[in-house]
């Protein structure tokens, strides 16, 4: 395929802002965004809708799902937060080279007690609970998951099942993970926990907490950090006791200022595999409009290298429609949002063409 063939113009596109009528070129390098459209682009093939950065899951548990299914149903990009680290350290390089699959991170294991969860939950295999006893242990463990590729540390602090990391070895685990240069996503349930995470300097939580609702005090102290949504997981679409919970704790941290990343644990459970729209009608419960659900689809800013809001990799997310404006209904920005897709370097010419 020519160069000249690899550009087309779109109306509208999002990244990380709307930027109005682009001229996009789509090469082996990527997809830029090349700016407004002039008379010399009259001619170009015009894909119809709005072209957008890929859309993330900021939690997936890839080897519960088929990866190639989260493309169609407009997941570009993914960060896994747990798996056998082996089987996980190839997933970055897969979805590298097979443009079929998402764009994936990984945290590779899940740091925990001996004992503690996931390692008897059932729904990972054994080898995905990585047990951590003591500092050493930290430091050995921590390095292990960064030398397979790991974007990210895994820790998990759940009294509700098994036993909990002691505040000694909790330090020691996020020292650890400073020392690498890694984040730390936390996994934080039963009452109590979101205290001790938030007191050992985890801001990161992989969930909105569901099992308490948090005190104004804590809230603050939260909202420093990033949390991930996963609202859905809760009831599937039922409202019950957890689900409210972690609402109301999600729509008081958000306006506290905390940052929200849209993730669906997915995996966990029968979730629709791409765009799930009870998540995202669940956080235009918890206050998010439009292009504060952009936002949450985004992926975590210091996970983006790479993707500066001209230059995305090698997917992009359609939607074959225009955005709704004006004031929406409740649902409306979901329902609009779940009719996204995948597109790559090459099936984007193909739409723009058709
Ligand atoms: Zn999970």
């Amino acid at each position: 395929m020519d160069l000249e063939a690899r550009l087309v113009t779109v109306d509208h596109v999002w990244s990380g802002r709307w930027l109005g009528p682009h001229v996009v070129r789509a090469s082996d390098a990527g997809i830029h965004l090349l700016g407004a459209p002039d008379a010399a682009s009259g001619g170009l093939p015009h894909l119809r809708g709005t072209l957008l950065s890929p859309f993330t899951d900021s939690h997936v548990h890839l080897g519960l799902v088929d990866p190639v299914a989260l493309g169609p149903g407009g997941i570009g990009r993914v960060l896994d937060l747990g798996w056998d680290p082996d089987e996980a350290s190839l997933w970055p390089e897969h979805g590298r080279l097979d443009d079929a699959w998402p764009e994936a991170q990984v945290a590779g294991g899940l740091l925990c007690p001996p004992g503690g969860y996931p390692s008897r939950a059932g729904w990972a295999p054994s080898t995905a609970s990585v047990e951590v006893a003591d500092a050493a242990d930290a430091h050995r463990e921590v390095r292990r998951m960064r030398d397979l590729g790991a974007s990210v540390v895994k820790v998990t602090l759940n009294s509700d099942v098994g036993p909990v990391f002691g505040d000694a070895v909790l330090h020691a685990i996020v020292e650890a993970a400073a020392d690498v240069q890694l984040l730390t996503i936390a996994h934080v349930q039963g009452v109590g926990q979101a205290r001790r995470a938030l007191d050992a300097g985890l801001l990161r939580f992989a969930h909105a907490p569901f099992s308490e609702v948090l005190t104004d005090d804590l809230v603050d102290v939260a909202a420093d950090g990033t949390w991930i949504s996963t609202l859905d997981i809760h009831g599937r679409g039922r409202r019950g006791p957890t689900h409210e919970i972690a609402v109301a704790n999600l729509t008081r941290f958000r306006a506290a200022g905390g940052h929200v990343l849209y993730g669906t644990d997915l995996g966990n459970g029968e979730l629709p595999v791409g765009v799930n729209e009870r998540e995202l009608r669940a956080l235009e419960r918890c206050g998010l409009g439009l292009d504060a659900l952009l936002h949450a689809l985004g992926s975590d800013d210091s996970l983006d290298a790479g993707h500066d809001g001209r230059h995305w990799s090698r997917r992009a997310t359609w939607i074959p429609s225009a955005p709704p404006t004006g004031e929406l209904d409740e649902g409306r920005a979901a329902a609009w949002l779940a009719e996204a897709t995948v597109l790559t370097v090459d099936t984007l010419v193909a739409a723009a063409a058709d």
